[in-house]
């Protein structure tokens, strides 16, 4: 028999039963979040038993959609646990192991441990296959000695996904491995890299003799490149398709600073002008809103393919436009910023107002374009896997590691 459809009306029951059985209003994050994970609320195109119901992800808005309207108290996703939930779970469930399906997706939705990626080093960003991390087994260890660098959030996390190279012989995309990483573990030494914007939420990592358990790996050795693919669209997807409400998020920012702007600050013409610009990207963010979420309604269960890249690509450069144009609202005020020569960990304090916010904003906008991929590099993917265009000259693809040209 085929199994029941589950619609639009089923979803608004379960979140229903969600909110009697535990209110956001009334409960803390963790009983909230875990309860919307045991009702398959959490991320819909999971499989049940996994926080999911086997839905298309684009059924995931049926159920924000009623928890705005019931409950005041609203969890983001990308606050709780950005990295954890946007790439590690995905990751987890495709490539890990039963232990680490059964024990650590919950936890990661619940925001109960963070996550963090260590991909990028000193010497391998856009070409991340080029890492020179090294893994080597011993026994039912493999030991790690390297060093990462852009680590966003590895100073709060419990757990990291590690790719790393495990057989230099090979060619770089086949001799890579991918693990996941107590960040505990003894050998990881985590020093936080401060930012443009005075904070520091991204940081180096050295791996220095750190033993991971064998049973701890992503798929099997030399698979790497292969976990790293469903990690890398997950990001790209969860980067671009993180989408608002219509009139929200930073555009609805946008349009508050706007009401609010001080009209003694223009002249008849000068506003015309900038009101242009505010519907113009108005009018750019709903496109984005509406393309994003109907690439999700087509999806099915399962992982995102290249095509997120349109997403990260237009959300990427429309942000930087958005909160520059912001900036333009504000007017000179938006020269000073507070948080500036301050440096720390992100705290939030310094965003509480809605000025503090659009300063901070734009300038953690610059970061948009080179997160998880720079636009260059989505232009590349999008040319060549999406349009099917002539690849770029790739001269060291069947090349073993080892005898590729490299800086020390
Ligand atoms: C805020 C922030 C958070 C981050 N968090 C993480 C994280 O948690 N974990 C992690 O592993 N990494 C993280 N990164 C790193 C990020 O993934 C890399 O910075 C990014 O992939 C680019 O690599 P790179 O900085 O080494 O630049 P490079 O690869 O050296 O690129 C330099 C320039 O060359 C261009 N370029 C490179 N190759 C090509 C090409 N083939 N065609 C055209 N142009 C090209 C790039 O577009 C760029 O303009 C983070 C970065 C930022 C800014």
């Amino acid at each position: 028999m085929a199994k029941h459809e589950i619609t639009e009306e089923d979803l608004r029951g379960r979140v229903a039963k969600l909110l009697e059985e535990a209110h956001p209003d009334q409960v803390d994050q963790f009983t909230f979040r875990g309860k919307q994970y045991d009702l398959g609320l959490a991320w819909v195109h999971f499989p049940e038993g996994y926080g999911g119901l086997g839905i298309s992800p684009g059924m995931q808005a049926v159920v924000m959609d009623e928890l705005h309207k019931n409950a005041k108290t609203m969890y983001d996703d990308m606050a709780i646990n950005a990295i954890g939930i946007g790439m590690c779970a995905p990751t987890v469930l495709t490539h890990g192991t039963q232990w680490m399906k059964d024990n650590l997706l919950r936890r990661i939705f619940t925001g109960e441990d963070i996550w963090c990626q260590l991909f990028s080093e000193p010497g391998a960003g856009s070409d991340v296959a080029g890492l020179s991390t090294r893994a080597v087994r011993e026994g039912d260890y493999w030991v790690v000695n390297g060093q990462k660098v852009w680590t966003s959030l590895a100073h709060m996390s419990k757990w990291g996904m590690v790719l790393v190279r495990s057989n230099p012989d090979a060619p770089k995309h086949t001799g890579m491995s991918y693990f996941l990483l107590d960040m505990q573990s003894p050998g990881v030494e985590v020093r936080p890299l401060h930012q443009i914007t005075g904070e520091a939420e991204f940081n180096e990592v050295f791996l220095n003799d750190v033993k991971i358990p064998a049973d701890r790996m992503f798929g099997r050795e030399g698979d790497g490149w292969k976990g790293a693919i469903t990690t890398l669209m997950n990001e790209r997807t969860a980067i671009g398709g993180a989408v608002s409400r219509p009139g929200g998020g930073a555009i609805g920012m946008l349009l508050d600073l706007w009401k609010a702007r001080d009209r003694k600050r223009f002249t008849p013409e000068s506003e015309i002008v900038l009101r242009d610009r505010v519907i113009k990207l108005y009018i750019e963010s709903e496109l984005l809103r509406m393309t994003v979420q109907r690439a999700k309604n087509g999806r099915k269960a399962g992982n995102p393919g290249p095509e997120g890249s349109v997403a990260k690509l237009a959300q990427a450069e429309l942000n930087k436009r958005l909160w520059e144009c912001a900036m333009d609202v504000i007017g000179a005020d938006s020269l000073t910023y507070e948080a500036g020569y301050e440096r720390r960990r992100p705290n939030f304090k310094s965003r509480e107002t809605r000025l503090a916010l659009a300063k901070y904003q734009f300038l953690r906008a610059r970061a948009n374009s080179i997160e998880g991929g720079t636009s260059e590099v989505m232009r590349n993917i999008l040319g060549e896997r999406v349009l099917g265009l002539p690849g770029e000259p790739r001269s060291d693809k069947d090349v073993p590691w080892k005898d590729i040209p490299r800086s020390a």
